[in-house]
């Protein structure tokens, strides 16, 4: 039998969990979707479908397509500030997904070591272990707002770290990390030749008046060998099912993921690139609406949630998720575990949520808000129901 080296995603799980749930007819409310509920812009679709008409359905470059890369590099440059960004240090990945499994493919040796901050995004420890290396998770407190500091960092550093992963936004917890943090961190991975793969995907869904920084923004070309930006259309354009994304940094390090790609993926699709480009034109006026609702959803969440008792959590301040601690409901109700309340809550109020623990983050559980407000009051009543009785 081939090795089985890791658990399938608990996210990927839950949603499915849903979808059969659904089909059963039952009243469930999900907040589990890891996905904008907006759907992917009629025009992105159109201009996809024009392109596929006029032929644009063969291999393309291995890279990205030169009007794609030429779109992201004028939009790092102009909207997140890393003035050197130009089309070479771009490629087009199929998701954020591929594009850290393909990094750490190209980063990590069998038993080398990558620090990844918890909570964390479901997938990171997976993608870490199905390449033969080691997931070496930081424990991070509510008070530091779930971010690890460099002392953390100098401490689970080995001579086998060769990576450090992280979001921010961050799922599931929503924060942001702060610019002073970010620089120590970046000049941490420096000085210790990690490498940071900053994971940006939630990045133009921001509420709060924290300012999103690219971690590109603050090192110059030179120093972007040690530093991978991550992002993709999924969330921001409704377009999980595109699966189109890129990778930022280092031409050099560009480079050699390309040869790499070219041995596994060929390129993505020329004609989704090209819609995909021409979407970055008009993000304003389709993005104007998701931000507003996301931010008012995450109103109504904060509220329905201060009033529950045994409750603690931190406001987001982007993507569409929120990390809720539940220890002291765990404790009153004689639970068993983040686990065990989840199971409860989808048993006895069918509430479909993702426990902490699948993001490192026990005694808590994951509420995603990428759903209409009627839901989202009707599933908040719920909760409070499960956990007050
Ligand atoms: N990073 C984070 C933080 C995520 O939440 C997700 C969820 N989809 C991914 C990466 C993967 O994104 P994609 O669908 O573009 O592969
Ligand atoms: N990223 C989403 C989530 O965290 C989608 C599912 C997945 O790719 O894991 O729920």
């Amino acid at each position: 039998m081939i090795p089985q080296r890791v658990a399938g995603s608990s996210t990927l799980a839950m949603l499915e969990k849903v979808r059969q749930m659904k089909a059963q007819g039952m009243d469930v409310v999900s907040f589990a979707a890891g996905e904008s509920d907006f759907p992917t812009p009629r025009e992105v679709i159109e201009e996809a479908h024009k392109e596929m008409l006029e032929g644009n359905t063969r291999y393309v470059s291995t890279q990205g397509v030169p009007v794609l890369r030429d779109a992201l590099a004028k939009d790092y440059k102009n909207r997140l500030n890393v003035s050197w960004a130009a089309p070479q240090h771009f490629l087009v990945v199929a998701g954020a997904k591929q594009g850290i499994h393909l990094a750490l493919s190209a980063i990590c040796d069998a038993g080398d070591e990558v620090l990844i901050p918890a909570p964390y995004w479901v997938s990171y420890p997976g993608i870490v272990k199905a390449l033969s290396a080691k997931p070496v998770t930081l424990q991070t407190r509510l008070e530091d707002r779930y971010f690890s500091n460099v002392e953390t960092l100098e401490k689970a550093w080995t001579p086998r770290t060769r990576a450090l992963i992280m979001a921010s936004p961050g799922n599931p917890t929503g924060l942001m990390i702060e610019e002073k943090l970010l620089k120590e961190i970046i000049s941490w991975c420096e000085k210790k030749k990690v490498v940071l793969i900053f994971d940006e995907l939630y990045e133009r869904l921001t509420f709060g008046k924290t300012k999103h920084v690219s971690a590109l923004s603050l090192v110059t070309e030179a120093q972007s060998e040690w530093v991978l930006s991550v992002n993709a259309f999924s969330k921001t354009f409704g377009m999980t099912g595109w699966r189109l994304g890129w990778v930022a940094s280092h031409p050099k390090n560009i480079e050699y993921l390309t040869d790499l790609q070219s041995q596994v993926l060929t390129c993505m699709p020329g004609f989704a690139q090209v819609a995909a480009a021409r979407a970055m034109d008009k993000v304003d006026s389709i993005l104007g609406p998701v931000v507003k609702a996301f931010s008012n959803r995450k109103k109504i969440i904060m509220e329905g949630l201060s009033g529950i008792e045994g409750v603690k959590t931190l406001e987001p301040e982007g993507a569409f998720y929120i990390l809720v601690d539940v220890s002291g409901v765990i404790a009153r109700k004689n639970l068993k575990d983040d686990k065990d309340f989840v199971q409860k809550l989808l048993e006895q109020q069918q509430v479909v949520t993702v426990a902490g623990s699948a993001f490192g983050a026990p005694n808590s559980f994951r509420i995603s808000f990428a759903m209409s407000e009627e839901e989202i009051k009707k599933g908040l009543e719920r909760i409070k129901t499960f956990c007050v009785s």
